[in-house]
């Protein structure tokens, strides 16, 4: 839609960030733009709740974000919803105890973390990012959920950077975009 190529344009593209030969992109300006971070918002929403024209919603007890971009965007969806926000955090955040999930990256390797007790059993959690790259990131949250008790009825991301694996990465997930750039 329009409002979407709108919304996109705040996202900046760029080059060489953080080195060769990636793209990165920036979304702090769509972040300091009200009426977009609003429409994304209600956006991600719609995707909860399901809409008048008959898409089905994925109703959540939870929002979950990854840091720390997802926070920025997670913790004003679970207000918008009604429902709690949980960080999922970078290794050495959080006080203990904690439970982990460690990932593989391109050189090296990271491990994110969740406060054991803070999930209610069997709470739907959505998982909220801004940016789908290989999808490492998001599989090791949706593991961390589950280890802890959680049930991952969908992953939600801004945008999502076709071609590095992310949807393959999280087969047999519900995942969902609001913008894709190829
Ligand atoms: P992945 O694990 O899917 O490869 O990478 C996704 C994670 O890295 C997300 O937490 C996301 O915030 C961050 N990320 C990777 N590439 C970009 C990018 O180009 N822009 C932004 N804003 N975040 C990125």
């Amino acid at each position: 839609s329009d409002r979407a190529a709108e919304v996109r344009a705040l996202i900046r593209d760029v080059p060489g960030y953080p080195h060769d030969p990636i793209v990165f992109r920036d979304i702090t300006p769509l972040l300091a733009d009200g009426e977009a971070l609003r429409d994304v918002v209600e956006a991600f929403a719609r995707l909860c709740e399901g809409s008048s024209d008959g898409a089905t919603g994925h109703p959540v007890d939870v929002v979950a974000g990854m840091e720390a971009r997802g926070f920025l965007l997670g913790a004003p969806l679970a207000t918008r919803l009604g429902v709690g926000f949980v960080p999922l955090r970078k290794a050495g955040k959080l006080p203990p105890p904690v439970e982990r999930v460690s990932y593989d990256l391109e050189y090296g390797s990271a491990a994110i973390e969740l406060r054991t007790g803070t999930l209610p059993a069997g709470a739907r959690v959505l998982l909220v990012d801004d940016v789908l790259a290989t999808g490492g990131t998001a599989a090791a949250a949706a593991e961390l959920v589950e280890r802890c008790g959680g049930q991952v009825v969908a992953a939600a991301f801004l945008l999502e950077l076709g071609g590095l694996g992310g949807r393959e990465r999280l087969t047999g997930r519900v995942v969902e975009t609001l913008l894709r750039v190829d």
